[in-house]
């Protein structure tokens, strides 16, 4: 196809498809079931193809392993490709239907044309494999075309995968403090925020460079650094902000099940004759989600050592209220865009409510991202435990945390 098309100065283009969720109709209904299913989607891949190109001359579906399909559009420009792709999504509305029953699998499409998306087949195979992880990270079930903007964002997660790989923690890693306070304005403790700065590339932020850590593995030992640098900072912490100060370290959701953590965890704390209940450990809601029994095993072995546990982002899932009390936390963090529902005027009794049902479970109610002093003073008023916002503070280095709370105290006496 490719030798045709550069001999007549032809278009052609490549859809790369991966079906959604297959692995969960393996594991529930077995490899059978599974294999029949593929048999099924493949013959009604060939048959909406033939129709298509009118021609059944070679073929133009292939399957290149498990769920991954290849699909030849010889003389398609990506106009006209799209036009099939989208065909190819109607076949998976409501999921997928045959004999067998009914199955809930999508799929996710990258497309790629020649000449403008690569010159060579085994170019035009990868990026449109590219393409295709795009329609999969936002959100599966459709269709993304490959761009040069997307190659660009590619190579630049490759590069922060491989500095990731090379960094010097103590040259390149610091710790940002995000002070919190609660009703009566005392700083009741603060976040240990992450900051990377590589020589190579600049800052990049720990929302860029996390989940790519916890894919490629060096999550633990960043962890371990920010909780070592945070055991160190301790005493002056306290120093400048107070005794009591509770400090919270954002553990990776990669981290969970693991025992080495835990083992190292312990280790650090009598290095540094840390007390445990000084420290809160936040982890994702969307790893709560996932509510193995593995995983709450593990949260209670951390409590046990005496560590208090949050779950952080709370309201950016789509976890119940009513499993997450369940859990074992003690803390639960209402994220920014919660937040900002709950205290439109119209929601108001939300807040109230959600924040009772934590109190009744004994879990404190902490509210993140509050910027205005509306937000404020609504959760106050629905009995929040603490807040933590720009309005309040933003996270800073530890040197800059006195002159902070100077003015901090300062406009609490004027105001
Ligand atoms: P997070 O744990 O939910 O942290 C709060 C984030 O929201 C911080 O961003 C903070 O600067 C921001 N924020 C807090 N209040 C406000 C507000 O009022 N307005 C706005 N616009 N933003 C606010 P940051 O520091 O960029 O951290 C982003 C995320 O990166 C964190 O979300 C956390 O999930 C992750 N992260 C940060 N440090 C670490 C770390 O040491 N280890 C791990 N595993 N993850 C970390
Ligand atoms: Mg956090
Ligand atoms: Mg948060």
């Amino acid at each position: 196809m490719l030798l045709d098309a550069e001999k007549h100065q032809k278009q052609f283009s490549i859809i790369y498809i991966d079906i959604d969720n297959f692995k969960f109709v393996n594991d529930k209904y077995g490899h059978e079931i599974g294999d029949e299913l593929l048999k099924a989607i493949s013959a009604k891949f060939n048959y909406l193809i033939a129709i298509a190109l009118k021609r059944n001359d070679m073929p133009f579906v292939y399957r290149l392993s498990g769920d991954e399909f290849i699909i030849m559009l010889p003389e398609y420009d990506n106009d006209s490709a799209s036009q099939v792709c989208n065909k190819i999504l109607k076949l998976f509305t409501n999921g997928f239907n045959f004999e067998r029953g009914h199955f809930a699998v999508t799929a996710s499409l990258g497309l790629a044309s020649y000449p403008q998306d690569g010159s060579s087949i085994t170019q035009l195979i990868s990026n449109a494999d590219l393409a295709m992880y795009q329609a999969k990270n936002t959100g599966k079930n459709r269709l993304a075309h490959y761009s040069n903007e997307l190659a660009k964002n590619d190579r630049q997660l490759k590069e922060i995968e491989f500095l990731l790989k090379e960094i010097n923690p103590e040259a390149e890693l610091s710790l940002n403090y995000m002070p919190v306070i609660d009703h009566a304005d005392n700083v009741k403790g603060c976040e240990a925020l992450l900051r990377w700065h590589s020589p190579q590339i600049g800052p990049v932020s720990p929302a860029v460079f996390i989940p790519i850590a916890e894919e490629t593995g060096v999550f633990e030992m960043i962890d371990l650094w920010v909780i070592e640098q945070s055991f160190k900072d301790y005493p002056q912490l306290q120093s400048i902000l107070g005794e009591q100060l509770q400090v919270s370290i954002n553990i990776s959701s990669a981290e969970v099940h693991s025992d080495n953590f835990i083992h190292k965890l312990k280790t650090l704390c009598h290095q540094y004759g840390i007390t445990p209940g000084d420290f809160v450990l936040e982890i994702t809601e969307t790893f709560a989600m996932e509510q193995s029994s593995d995983a709450i095993q593990w949260l209670e072995r951390l409590r046990q050592l005496g560590f208090k546990i949050a779950i952080d982002d709370f309201g950016t899932g789509y976890t119940s209220l009513m499993q997450m009390v369940d859990y074992p936390v003690d803390i639960i963090k209402f994220d920014k865009q919660l937040v900002e529902r709950i205290t439109q005027t119209e929601r108001r009794h939300l807040a109230k409510a959600l924040i009772d049902l934590c109190h009744i479970q004994s879990i404190q109610v902490v509210a993140e991202g509050i910027e205005t002093s509306e937000q404020s003073r609504c959760l106050w008023q629905a009995d929040c435990d603490i807040q933590q916002g720009f309005l309040i503070a933003k996270p800073m280095p530890i040197d800059t945390l006195k002159q902070w709370l100077e003015e901090h105290r300062y406009l609490e006496r004027v105001v």
